[in-house]
């Protein structure tokens, strides 16, 4: 969040109050958007203005590579910012103009950003007031909101054909993904009516534990998925929606990878082996995914992607794009081509690298990966072919497990 005024936090601390929320879990984990901090310095617009930081230039065949593939982001908090900053208006922030936020239209488009899973987060912090559920609901009706209001801009999609005809249309393919399994409050049902709204995939937790699965940024309780966790997986299978375990702990990874008939999902997580934060992914994990089929789309949250040395002589180093491209030729390294996409996590985080500061700056990824000596086709999986591989493979599973048995 930047750039937010100290009459707006006091806006949103007594909205929060009213609400009955239990504040301050939600941010501690350094991503999801926190909804109480100290508002930080707002980080300059462009790469450009940073000294120190000179702009990536984009080369015309950079350019022309990047615009050709389907840029398809794992997580953007937008509805929480909306919700958070804007009284859940667009009357009140109108995205086709430039916001103060990192996401608006015109940024998407310089950005070149095809298909998205806009987040419909709410905190963990939710399920002690027991409005989780709800709260989720809204996001969705913010999430419906924009795409009624900019139909020339967003199309709402349930497939991957349905993502690759958007594209081609000329819009942004627009899904959702529910942040924290207590969203659907221990009731298996919600997981159909969740997709039957749009919802296309569900991260097993948040930064808390829920009953049937812990987070990784939490106490160990389940070491890994309690017998409802594994129905919840077994459900999300058959109706299609992705299992994402971005947010959970190594040994909830490992048992959902053990559990999941479909290619999981990681859609926001960077990798550990470059920067040591239980939030990211080690290389144990990576290791599975080849014979899983998923994908771990690499987030660009400076506190997971700046490398561990440098975190531990300057806590709140910001990182920069060049670090992120380690982390996507890390996972690349270890599980290989088919498995890395990108999940920058814009306006969930108030700290972003050098470089990335807002969705206009996605070209100077595919830029850095060319300078490094990826072809078209490599620079394509990681972009957007990868995640609409898994969506198409889940999407199998779920015909297949709807299957009548004889
Ligand atoms: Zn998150």
């Amino acid at each position: 969040m930047r750039g937010r005024s100290v009459s707006r936090v006091a806006s949103i601390g007594s909205w929060l109050l009213v609400m009955g929320l239990v504040v301050g879990a939600a941010g501690q984990a350094g991503d999801g958007p926190p909804t109480l901090t100290a508002p930080e310095p707002i980080p300059a617009a462009s790469s450009a203005d940073e000294p120190g930081f000179p702009p990536i230039k984009i080369s015309a065949e950079a350019q022309r590579i990047h615009f050709s593939g389907s840029l398809f982001d794992g997580h953007n908090d937008l509805p929480w910012t909306m919700r958070a900053e804007a009284n859940s208006s667009f009357d009140k922030v109108d995205i086709a103009q430039p916001t103060k936020f990192h996401t608006d239209i015109p940024r998407l488009e310089a950005g070149g950003l095809k298909a998205q899973f806009w987040s419909v987060y709410v905190p963990s912090s939710s399920a002690v007031t027991g409005n989780s559920t709800v709260m989720t609901m809204e996001q969705i009706d913010i999430v419906d909101d924009m795409l009624r209001r900019y139909p020339e801009h967003f199309q709402r999609t349930g497939t991957a054909a349905e993502v690759r005809q958007a594209i081609a249309d000329g819009k942004i393919a627009s899904m959702m993904g529910i942040e924290g399994g207590h969203s659907i409050e221990n009731q298996l049902g919600l997981i159909q009516r969740f997709y039957d709204r749009g919802v296309r995939y569900m991260t097993l937790t948040h930064s808390k534990n829920v009953d049937w699965a812990d987070s990784a940024t939490d106490e160990p309780r389940h070491q890994g998925l309690a017998e409802f966790g594994r129905e919840v997986v077994g459900e999300m299978n058959r109706v299609g929606m992705l299992v994402d375990i971005s947010h959970v702990s190594p040994a909830t990874m490992h048992a959902t990878l053990d559990t999941s008939a479909a290619p999981v999902i990681f859609s926001h997580s960077s990798a550990r082996a470059i920067c040591d934060h239980p939030r990211n992914v080690p290389d144990d994990v990576l290791r599975r995914m080849p014979e899983n089929g998923g994908v771990v789309m690499v987030t660009f949250v400076s506190g997971f992607i700046a490398p561990t040395e440098q975190l531990k002589r300057e806590p709140k180093a910001r990182g920069t794009i060049f670090d992120v491209c380690d982390h996507i030729e890390h996972v690349i390294k270890v599980a290989g081509i088919d498995h890395v996409g990108i999940g920058g996590d814009y306006d969930g985080v108030t700290s972003l690298p050098h470089g990335l500061e807002d969705v206009s700056k996605y070209p100077a990824i595919t830029q850095i990966l060319l300078d490094r000596g990826y072809n078209e086709e490599q620079i394509h999986k990681v972009l957007g072919g990868n995640i609409l591989r898994v969506m198409e493979a889940a999407e199998k599973v779920a015909r297949d497990l709807q299957q009548p048995r004889s």
